[in-house]
């Protein structure tokens, strides 16, 4: 797997998760093979329950799953970790897309809101500044022009750069599985 991808990984656990997180998962990662729960707490001199914790959390988002094997002493489970290779680009795929949700929603806004009360601070779009008259419904102050085209401008570039990103992952992804 190419290194930038890993590294792009590597900093959304530590930034998601925390850094203890990335530690258990960048341990899974390098060694490549499956370990326990309790070896990874030795290994990282993290304790079992925030190790497991940790464990959980990753394995939602699909970063490492485990083989799970009833011991025949104590009758528990024991989990069997390793990192989730094979799906890491899938992975960081839906993050990319996520954001670009959010960031659709956030260039909404900014786009709706281009009017604001100096006295009060609220937002208003052009069609409410309109219908109150340029004058804040809450205290009459006249309204001033937000100018945001700066911000706008780049929020586009951002988001037209990663649908790029993902147009291209898209294709390396079925291209990898066909
Ligand atoms: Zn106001």
């Amino acid at each position: 797997m190419m290194t930038e991808a890993v590294d792009r990984i590597m900093r959304f656990i530590e930034a998601t998760y925390g850094e203890k997180a990335r530690t258990v998962f960048q341990k899974l990662f390098e060694l490549s093979k499956e370990l326990t729960d309790h070896e990874l707490a030795k290994e990282l001199n993290i304790h079992e329950s925030e190790i497991r914790k940790i464990l959980y959390q990753l394995s939602e988002e699909g970063l490492v799953n485990a083989r799970r094997v009833r011991d025949r002493e104590t009758n528990y489970y024991i989990y069997y970790w390793r990192a989730n290779i094979k799906d890491l680009p899938r992975i960081l795929l839906r993050r990319k897309k996520m954001i670009v949700t959010i960031l659709r929603k956030r260039l909404d806004y900014e786009e709706r809101n281009s009017f604001y009360c100096p006295r009060c601070g609220r937002k208003y779009s052009f069609d409410e500044a309109l219908t109150n008259e340029f004058r804040c419904p809450e205290c009459s102050t006249p309204l001033e022009n937000i100018d945001n085209s700066e911000t706008l401008k780049k929020m586009r570039d951002l988001i037209e750069n990663l649908e790029r990103e993902i147009l291209e992952e898209e294709r390396r992804i079925i291209s990898r599985s066909a």
